[in-house]
């Protein structure tokens, strides 16, 4: 069966092809719509004349001439006791998506022919050439792809620290996981604002997409602890008036916080609630030595 075939564009001034009468370069390019997809086809030159020179006053004897240029030249062989034409270099420069297997057993009349593989169409080279660019052009989309994803996804992440190793780690996933870890940020963002967390808190972009954390089960809302309204100015300035100072509402321990940044931060120590004043409770937790001199601070003994 007949099928549509490539031509480079450099078969034109191959050092063979240029050997040629342009009968032969149409012969041969022919050949190639009438060979199989392992570019074999019967050597009928009778038949050849009919399928590529229907109207053509070339005879059949002309044809088998351009022939055996053709084999001259190295860029046919000849097989099965001249039954059969075999283009050299064919699988090199015809790329055949899912080839139907021949019908034919190529057996070459000149047995040095099935050694000798050099003498071919340079186009061979030039096919590689197309193919190895064709891959990089591919890996080049890949990347494009790659990189837009990651971008929308670190645009969205609350946390932009260490993205070189985010991107890293972000490269490594299969697709599957590059659309999950977009698609269910958004609810694990909504669930760091909610429950307040602040920035430190939140992991590194790297260290979210490492452990898979949209596989996490999130709290639902009503599981999220409500923070008490936070309230700056119930705190007191230490001595500098540089810093607030903060009470862990855990252990008591006073701590030194930025007003600025002390509403979104959580006790240094426990990493929980920083209080404007230890409670009576955290007073009674404390060491009793530690509590008794207090005890005599808060009663003004
Ligand atoms: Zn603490």
């Amino acid at each position: 069966m007949a099928r549509k075939r490539m031509i480079d564009p450099k078969f034109w001034t191959d050092d063979k092809c240029i050997e040629l009468t342009s009968e032969g370069k149409l012969l041969f390019i022919g050949m190639w719509n009438f060979a199989d997809d392992s570019g074999l086809l019967p050597n009928k030159s009778k038949q050849l004349k009919a399928q590529i020179f229907p109207a053509s006053s070339i005879t059949h004897e002309q044809i088998n001439e351009l022939i055996v240029k053709l084999s001259d030249l190295g860029l046919i062989l000849f097989g099965n006791k001249g039954q059969l034409i075999k283009i050299k270099g064919w699988k090199n420069y015809q790329k055949i998506n899912r080839p139907t297997p021949s019908h034919y057993e190529f057996e070459p009349d000149d047995p040095d022919d099935s050694l000798n593989t050099h003498e071919q169409l340079t186009p061979n080279i030039i096919e590689y050439n197309r193919i190895e660019k064709n891959g990089i052009e591919k890996n080049i989309k890949v990347k494009d792809q790659i990189d837009e994803l990651f971008e929308q996804f670190y645009k969205h992440y609350p946390r932009k620290v260490q993205k070189e190793r985010a991107y890293k780690a972000f490269k490594k996933l299969n697709n599957t996981d590059k659309e999950l870890a977009i698609s269910t940020l958004e609810d694990h963002v909504k669930y760091w604002s909610k429950s307040e967390r602040s920035k430190e808190h939140i992991p590194h972009p790297a260290s979210w997409i490492n452990s898979k954390s949209w596989q996490d089960e999130l709290p639902s809302d009503h599981e999220i602890p409500k923070k008490t309204k936070f309230d700056v100015s119930k705190f007191k300035y230490d001595t500098s008036y540089n810093n607030l100072i903060g009470y862990c509402s855990k252990c008591g321990k006073s701590s030194f916080y930025s007003p600025y940044k002390i509403s979104s931060e959580d006790s240094r120590c426990c990493k929980v609630e920083i209080l404007p004043e230890r409670t009576q409770e955290l007073v009674d937790k404390m060491q009793p030595k530690y509590k008794e001199v207090l005890n005599k601070v808060y009663n003004n003994e």
